[in-house]
């Protein structure tokens, strides 16, 4: 008996089709940053649940799509890119066929959430089977587009039972990010899971290609490269590259190829490059290679299936045959230099965890194995602070504008307004006055307006823009005292340290100390007391009057505080300087007579009673060694000259940074029993996940540094293996 035929249902066609397209997560995450890319974005952040079957979310920061087009971006055949079949031979954009994300909405739960730059704020709209489930709502966010697929392949069963490994998804998708990461150096691409702080594969938005290649493939390979390029323009194309010398081999050939900056594949280039190798290369043994083609767009088969990576053009045969000469002759030119392992654990330094250096002078004992963990890590996979950075937009002499704690904004979260254009600063210059130097009667620094008034303007300032009302907005500094003190350190700074203390691999904590770090071949020991100290300067003058407030969780009165301190022999007290008990009530009456511009500009809470009850949120994650804090009110009432505006601020915050900084001996007495913390809780962590990376992007160290020994190099890499070839 005939099967009776039935007209399918249309979701049911779509469906299909769109497994079609997508057959797997990675495949969806390659089309969503093709669109990233297609949009113009420089910051492309991936984040991934249980293999992208449960979420994938990609966030960029690029042109946005339009209120009115949220409609119908997600149905099929809709595109920004292409209007007439004509286009399609000279198209420059990745995508044309306006069919990913219709295919993903048919398969998954899509919500996109995104600004234009000229959009008041973003908006914010779900879709299912193509069509938006509501109408887009406004809501916060940054321009760019947030793109959240949820649920992948909910109604297609089969296709979710195919697709039985999270880990092995997972795996794919790091792939597809990190290779386009690789092609699309200049730009910041992240990939990790959610929940997760540290991202598997992250690049900056300053590397090179060999930097991104380092930090996806490791430094085995990156070492070996040689640079290639080569056009013909008979055969109307363009490549360039970077392939393995002879002294690099993997078991199974890596070939990064992109034909018109899409991820391709070309088993006929493949086996081509293969035959060359083989005759350099140790048997069954493979190369690496990244090469980006450039083909005259007419001849490029462009309309492949989304999942059919391999591609054909025209002339296959000749150009491949070009490439093939190409890529020999460098191999041949190349003469195969020495293999060096950069990898090398300095005499008598132990990097592992927990250990000290016992002699500088001590030298490795020959028979000792070295692990792994205790080699100088070269590789930024292996590198763990590096995963935790944030890739930031702005370097630091710019970086006025973003506080500590909006530095890091997440994927979808809000962020902070950034306020620091010109116009904006003059405009508010203009209204507000500068804080007088101190007056007869009080020769202290005092606030010209109450601060009510000035909350009210600064509301008011807020009400005139829109995108506000959702937006915590930072407020703008306009005392000239801080804007000399900023001044002061930008002018200051050392731009070889800058670029060292930007770019350092993180080695490990010698103690609190001292702190190794790596930077091209030279290693160096730093002084993380000098240089945490230095940092907590800079973020007090840079967020002056920004700060967010760490309560404490049991208010501190400052009397005991005081007399705490008085009781240290740090405090010097001998009775010459009156009785202890009077000393401390006098700290607490002058303190509390400072409540208010304290609390106001660096969040510094003093309450009725004179206890403190807040500090200021200087970073992320950080809170200051507790041990010190006596001192730091000591010191506030005693070395804080409190009568100069300036240097009111410049002591104050020297101070504070003091307390704030990693101290061998607070750190000591808080923790008898090393490592015994909470991880987070640990002096290591915090050196090392927070103030090494805020190194990188808000630090402006001074020169003095250099000469003063706070950056000591230790040793250069090369100078050693000549070391080692004479024995
Ligand atoms: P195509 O890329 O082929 O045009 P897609 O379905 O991938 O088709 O995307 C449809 C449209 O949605 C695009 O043409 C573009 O206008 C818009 N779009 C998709 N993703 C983004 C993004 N990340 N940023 C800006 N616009 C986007
Ligand atoms: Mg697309």
């Amino acid at each position: 008996m005939a099967g009776v035929i039935r007209r399918l249902d249309e979701t049911v066609v779509n469906r299909i089709a769109a497994g079609e397209v997508i057959q797997r997560p990675a495949n969806a995450v390659k089309e969503l940053i093709e669109n990233c890319l297609d949009a113009k974005s420089t910051n492309i952040q991936v984040t991934v649940k249980d293999g992208g079957l449960k979420l994938l979310q990609i966030q960029d920061n690029g042109t946005g799509i339009r209120r009115e087009d949220m409609e119908i971006v997600c149905e099929r055949f809709t595109t920004s890119k292409l209007q007439t079949f004509e286009d399609l031979s000279a198209i420059a954009t990745y995508g044309f066929r306006g069919e990913a994300l219709a295919s993903v909405s048919h398969v998954a739960h899509v919500t996109i959430t995104t600004k234009t730059a000229d959009a008041k704020c973003a908006y914010r709209a779900s879709y299912s089977d193509g069509k938006l489930k509501g109408p887009p709502k406004p809501c916060a966010g940054n321009q760019g587009t947030q793109i959240l697929v949820e649920d992948l392949f909910y109604n297609v069963s089969t296709r979710r039972k195919a697709l039985k490994s999270p880990a092995d998804e997972y795996s794919r998708i790091v792939e597809v990010v990190s290779r386009y990461a690789i092609h699309n150096s200049g730009k910041s691409f992240s990939v990790k899971k959610q929940g997760e702080t540290v991202a598997d594969v992250r690049t900056l938005p300053n590397a090179s290609v060999v930097d991104n290649i380092r930090g996806v493939f490791g430094n085995a390979v990156s070492r070996e490269l040689i640079e290639v390029g080569c056009e013909d323009q008979k055969l109307a194309y363009k490549m360039k590259g970077y392939i393995s010398n002879a002294n690099y081999s993997v078991k199974k050939c890596i070939l990064v190829l992109f034909i018109n900056h899409r991820l391709v594949e070309s088993s006929a280039l493949k086996k081509a490059i293969e035959t060359v190798y083989a005759a350099y290369l140790p048997k069954n043994m493979h190369p690496f290679l990244y090469l980006s083609l450039e083909i005259a767009p007419q001849n490029v088969d462009v309309n492949v299936h989304p999942t059919k990576h391999e591609v054909h053009f025209l002339h296959e045969d000749s150009v491949v045959e070009s490439i093939q000469k190409h890529v020999e002759s460098k191999l041949l030119g190349s003469n195969s230099s020495r293999t060096y392992f950069t990898q090398t654990l300095l005499p008598g330094l132990s990097v592992s965890g927990g250990s000290e250096v016992k002699s500088s002078s001590a030298t490795a004992e020959p028979s000792e194995r070295i692990y792994a963990h205790q080699m100088v890590r070269t590789d930024c996979r292996a590198q763990k602070l590096d995963a935790f950075l944030q890739p930031r937009e702005k370097p630091p002499p710019d970086r006025e504008a973003a506080g500590p704690s909006s530095r890091e904004a997440q994927p979808g979260s809000v962020e902070m307004e950034e306020t620091d254009d010109a116009d904006m600063i003059e405009a508010l210059a203009e209204q507000e006055a500068e804080v007088p130097k101190g007056d007869e009667g009080d020769n202290s620094v005092q606030r010209k307006r109450p601060r009510k008034e000035q909350q009210q303007q600064q509301q008011a300032e807020e009400d005139e823009d829109l995108t506000a009302a959702a937006t915590p907005k930072r407020r703008v500094v306009k005392l000239t005292s801080i804007k000399e003190l900023r001044a002061e350190i930008t002018e200051n700074t050392h731009k070889g340290l800058q670029e060292m203390l930007q770019n350092h691999s993180f080695v490990g904590c010698v103690n609190p100390q001292w702190t190794l770090v790596q930077h091209h071949t030279k290693l160096y020991l730093l002084n993380t007391t000098k240089l945490s100290q230095e940092l907590f300067y800079q973020i007090l003058i840079y967020d002056f009057g920004n700060f967010g407030v760490l309560r404490l969780s049991t208010p501190a009165p400052l009397y005991d505080l005081a007399m705490l301190a008085l009781d240290s022999e740090e405090s010097g007290w001998t009775e010459e300087d009156g009785p202890k008990e009077g000393l401390a009530q006098y700290i607490v009456d002058f303190l509390k007579n400072k409540t208010e511009m304290l609390g106001d500009y660096f969040s510094i809470e003093i309450d009725q009673e004179g206890n403190l009850t807040g500090l200021p949120l200087l970073l992320d994650k950080y809170t200051p060694v507790m041990e010190g804090l006596p001192m730091f009110i000591l010191r506030l009432a005693t070395e804080v000259n409190w009568d100069i505006e300036k240097e009111c601020f410049r002591d104050f915050s020297k101070e504070c940074s003091m307390f704030y900084s990693i101290r061998t001996r607070y750190i000591l007495e808080a923790e008898p029993g090393e490592e015994q913390d909470a991880e987070v809780n640990s002096w290591r962590w915090k050196v090392e996940h927070v103030i090494f990376k805020a190194f990188r992007t808000l630090f402006s160290p001074p020169k003095s540094f250099s000469e003063d020994g706070t950056v000591l190099q230790i040793a250069n890499l090369p100078d050693l293996y000549k070391v080692f070839e004479r024995c």
